[in-house]
């Protein structure tokens, strides 16, 4: 069935909001993006070694994370920056994932690297600077793989929701969409959180969704903040750049958290993610959603 976004988001119809928005619940390895469980996605920016990529893996997964993030081909704002290890990156991944018992996302650039991509990862990752790349998207969804696409740097709500609507077409219902900031007139942050967007998007889309605060803040110090709006917005996990050494990453550095840091913020997590485990952070109750409505429609 075809979606209608544009019209679900210009009315933000009941109809879309109840019958016809059973939420989609994406399946991956042993677990599900989307269910009862919080699913955490943690890893560095980029794969860089061997050890790097293990140390990582083994602490993720020990500090409670499901999946393992790690850029193997890497979309650089900077030509002259690291543009990832490649296929060696993808198969750094999928050995981390036999050690670990990992899901792996990882992104893919290109609709000519699709299939390689897909042999390796569980999980697709589109990635901003892409979120409009609609042969990519096309490619992307066909591999069967689930796709975590990001929000593109400058797109609305309703332009990811089309582009996640070209994945669903091409026959892939899995789906995961991702906030990791929008571009503003603010400069002190990389991006602006948009936390407003998750919680919109959950009210709006079926789909499950996801917060990066890490590409969000662009700077460690506001991760472990904007992680606790993230999951207080309503989202279904986070994904979250962690490096052993962050001053010495390949790349994104500055917003990467070290072991230390994410083990902090896991722990102050627990209570926020009980909160949301036990319904507390639910949608409103029917009389009030229909008032909230009311007064979103009103204010357009
Ligand atoms: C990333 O996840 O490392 C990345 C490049 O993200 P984005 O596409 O959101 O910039
Ligand atoms: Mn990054």
């Amino acid at each position: 069935m075809r979606e209608h976004w544009e019209d679900c988001l210009a009315g933000l119809s009941d109809d879309r909001l109840g019958v016809r928005c059973q939420r989609t619940r994406v399946p991956v390895l042993d677990f599900v993006v989307g269910g009862e469980e919080f699913i955490t996605m943690a890893g560095p920016c980029s794969v860089e070694t061997e050890s790097q990529l293990m140390s990582i893996a083994h602490h993720v997964r020990n500090a409670g994370a499901r999946v393992l993030r790690g850029g193997a081909f890497k979309p650089r704002s900077s030509p002259y920056a690291f543009q990832g290890l490649g296929l060696e990156g993808l198969k750094l991944l999928a050995a981390a994932r036999r050690e670990t018992g990992l899901a792996v996302v990882t992104e893919v650039m290109s609709e000519h690297d699709v299939s390689l991509v897909a042999e390796y990862a569980d999980v697709l990752q589109i990635g901003s600077r892409n979120m409009e790349n609609y042969s990519l998207l096309e490619a992307a969804a066909q591999s069967g793989r689930p796709i975590l696409l990001k929000r593109g740097m400058v797109a609305r709500i309703a332009d990811m929701l089309r582009s996640a609507q070209i994945i669903l077409d091409n026959g892939n219902p899995n789906v995961i969409l991702c906030e990791r900031g929008i571009r503003t007139f603010e400069t002190v942050m990389r991006n602006t959180f948009d936390a407003a967007g998750i919680a919109l998007l959950k009210r709006v889309a079926h789909l499950p969704v996801i917060a990066d605060p890490s590409h969000a803040a662009g700077r460690r110090d506001l991760v472990p903040a904007l992680a606790r709006i993230g999951v207080a917005a309503g989202a279904d996990g986070l994904l979250i750049e962690v490096h052993p050494n962050p001053d010495k990453a390949w790349s994104d550095g500055a917003q990467s958290l070290d072991f230390a840091a994410f083990d902090v913020m896991m722990t102050e997590l627990g209570p926020w993610i009980a909160l949301r485990d036990s319904g507390v952070l639910e949608e409103l109750p029917e009389e009030h959603r229909s008032a909230a409505i009311h007064s979103v429609e009103a204010t357009r």
